[in-house]
């Protein structure tokens, strides 16, 4: 038949923690990939979504201050402020397309890249153009106002050549009002002259309408305006001719035309301040239209830029969900796994380990204990078949194998006991027996003599010598006497009585000074009489040993009340013992006496007895000093 299959505690103990282990692995493992998940989603979202929306921000705060400094390439007063605003929207255009790269870089989408450049491309190549137009404005205007200031020269000379004309004229018309009625003499020529005046005023106001008309053409805000102003321009043209052919026999009317023509010269042709004008004010139009057409430009941007941002954003959001999915999953992992070992060690720990094994272990510990204070009656409580069950096995074989031990010890004990006592006593006996029969052989030849009187006095004597005989064989019956388990109320004072008469002569021998002091309150105690002469028996032939070799001999044997318990004391100023002998004092066999004198018994049997009598019983000794034996007993009931 095959043995059953056993599993022991390290087996079960194996089991659990493996079941624990693997639980808690379980949930290493699952923390670790939730770990592991959210990192990866917390590097997409710092390593690409958030460098993504940043750079994509970036690109909008570039292009809307691209369209905001724009306007102000558009009214540049010069050159050099349209090249430092040009300069400003340049660096913006190269960070827009180093932001470019960084986005492809940072792996965008190639459709969204290709937008974005297009539209950036655009932005630029009309920002180039609108440059382009504002220069061209720049310097048409340049040319115009060059124009407008050699206007004023000529007009200048206009007024230098029309004004002396005047002057003449109304010099003449005063001489021919002035000469003695000549002018009514001449009415022709007076008229003349007025007429000729009157061209001349005519063509000063239209030659100086000409040019206030080229000076105001110049800054004229629209081409309708400047149309409407070239026309006027025309007629007065007309009309200034007709009244210079009015006065064309006057001298200096041909340079007056000429300066006339001067005039005319800067509205004239496609660099006349008219055609700059117009061109310029197309200039601005394009501007305008090319300012709106960033804007636009612009408007697609953002819409890609947003677009953009959104769907990093949902990249973003769609990672950390997943995440916080692997998450909730991960938790559910870990509170199953920490289900699974609270499962596992908790009935392991509370039932197996709590009540099985320690609550085992604490009864068998009870039970070591109890068989170590000399209860060998003990119940060893054995179950099951691990390690523990065999330890019990053990135990029980022990107190078991200890019960007998102990038994034939007592015996061994008794017996050694007895032949003291028995050498003892026999010396004791022998010696009044020797007397009586000394006595008796006097009395014999005294009574033969007649000799009444001294024959009675010899057999007083032979009676108090079998009356110490009667007490010496009376405490031999009562060690003899097989011990009671029941427990009396029993006189110290008689105990102490007994055991001195049986050691009288080694008392004396030893020259031993006895001291007895017992208090009437604490004389009975519950014991066994023949028991109790045998512990007090051992512990004064013990006192008397220790005492040997010391010449002050005292025993001081008293008995005291202490807590509720009569504690009877044995003194001696013997040798005493240091801590090594005081640590084996009783345990069997434990003897300092040379071979045949003692069997290292006596203290361990007396040990044993004292707890039989539900008392205890200890020992102090210091070397040199002497040794205290403490017996501590339950005091008997009145009667
Ligand atoms: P035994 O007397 O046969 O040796 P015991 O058990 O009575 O056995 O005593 C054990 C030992 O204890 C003694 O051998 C002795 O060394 C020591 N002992 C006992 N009583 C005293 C004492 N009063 N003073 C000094 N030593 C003592």
């Amino acid at each position: 038949m095959s043995a059953p299959f056993r599993i022991g505690i390290r087996g079960r103990l194996f089991w659990a923690f493996g079941a624990v282990a693997v639980a808690t692995i379980v949930a290493t493992v699952v923390a670790w990939v939730s770990f592991n998940r959210l990192g990866d989603t917390l590097e997409l979202i710092v390593g690409r979504n958030v460098p993504a929306v940043t750079l994509a921000a970036q690109l909008a705060e570039r292009g809307g201050g691209i369209i905001g400094t724009a306007p102000a390439l558009s009214s540049a007063k010069d050159d050099a402020e349209r090249e430092r605003i040009w300069m400003q929207l340049s660096a913006r255009l190269q960070d827009m397309n180093a932001e470019l790269d960084a986005m492809a870089k940072g792996g965008a989408n190639n459709e969204v890249l290709a937008n974005f450049n297009e539209a950036v491309t655009a932005l630029s190549v009309n920002l180039k153009k609108l440059d382009a137009l504002v220069s061209q404005r720049l310097a048409r205007s340049a040319r115009k106002e060059e124009l407008i200031e050699r206007l004023r020269w000529s007009s200048a000379d206009f007024l230098d050549e029309i004004e002396p004309m005047i002057d003449d004229s109304r010099f003449n018309i005063d001489l021919a009002l002035t000469r003695d009625g000549s002018s009514i003499k001449t009415p022709g020529r007076l008229n003349q002259e007025m007429v000729k005046q009157r061209s001349l005023f005519k063509i000063n106001a239209d030659g100086s309408l000409l040019a206030e008309l080229i000076g105001r053409a110049a800054n004229i805000p629209n081409i309708d305006a400047l149309r409407g102003t070239e026309l006027y321009f025309r007629e007065i043209e007309s009309r200034i001719d007709t009244s210079i052919q009015a006065i064309e026999a006057v001298p200096g009317a041909l340079s007056l035309r000429q300066s006339i023509k001067d005039i005319q010269v800067f509205a004239n042709g496609p660099q006349g301040v008219f055609a700059l004008r117009a061109l310029e004010l197309n200039d601005l139009e394009s501007e305008r239209d090319l300012l709106i057409k960033n804007q636009a430009l612009l408007d697609p941007l953002h819409t890609l830029i947003t677009q953009r941002v959104d769907e990093e954003i949902a990249a973003a959001l769609r990672s950390a969900e997943r995440s916080q999915a692997s998450i909730r999953q991960g938790r559910l992992w870990l509170i199953l796994a920490v289900f699974v070992s609270l499962v596992v060690a908790i009935p392991f720990v509370w039932l197996y380990v709590g009540r099985g094994l320690v609550g085992r272990i604490t009864r068998l510990d009870e039970s070591m204990r109890a068989i170590a204070d000399g209860d060998l009656g003990a119940d060893v409580p054995v179950g099951g078949e691990d390690e523990i069950a065999k330890m019990a096995e053990s135990l029980r074989t022990f107190r078991d194998t200890l019960t007998d031990t102990q038994a034939e010890l007592v015996q061994a004990a008794k017996l050694a006991a007895l032949g003291q006592l028995t050498a003892g006593i026999s010396h004791e006996i022998n010696q009044p027996l020797a007397a009586i029969r000394h006595y008796a052989r006097n009395t014999t030849l005294l009574i033969e003599k007649g000799c009444k009187a001294e024959a009675k006095e010899n057999l007083d004597k032979i009676d108090e010598l079998l009356e110490k005989t009667n007490r010496i064989t009376g405490s031999l019956r009562d060690l003899a006497r097989k011990p009671k388990r029941d427990l009396r109320r029993t006189d110290v004072v008689s105990v102490l009585d007994d055991v001195l008469t049986l050691l009288e002569r080694r008392v004396v021998e030893h020259n031993v000074e006895v001291n007895i002091q017992i208090d009437e309150t604490c004389r009975f105690v519950l014991a066994g009489q023949v028991r109790l002469e045998q512990v007090v028996l051992n512990l004064v032939n013990n006192a008397i040993d220790a005492m040997e070799n010391i010449s002050a001999r005292r025993l001081i044997i008293s008995a005291h009340s202490t807590d509720g318990w009569i504690e009877l004391r044995v003194r001696d100023t013997g040798s005493g013992m240091d801590d090594h002998h005081l640590a084996q004092v009783f345990d069997p066999f434990f003897t300092t006496k040379d071979v045949g004198e003692g069997l290292g018994l006596g203290l361990s049997v007396s040990y044993n007895i004292i707890k039989d009598f539900g008392g205890i019983m200890r020992v102090e000794s210091r070397i040199g000093t002497g040794t205290t034996f403490w017996v501590r007993l339950k005091p008997a009931p009145e009667v």
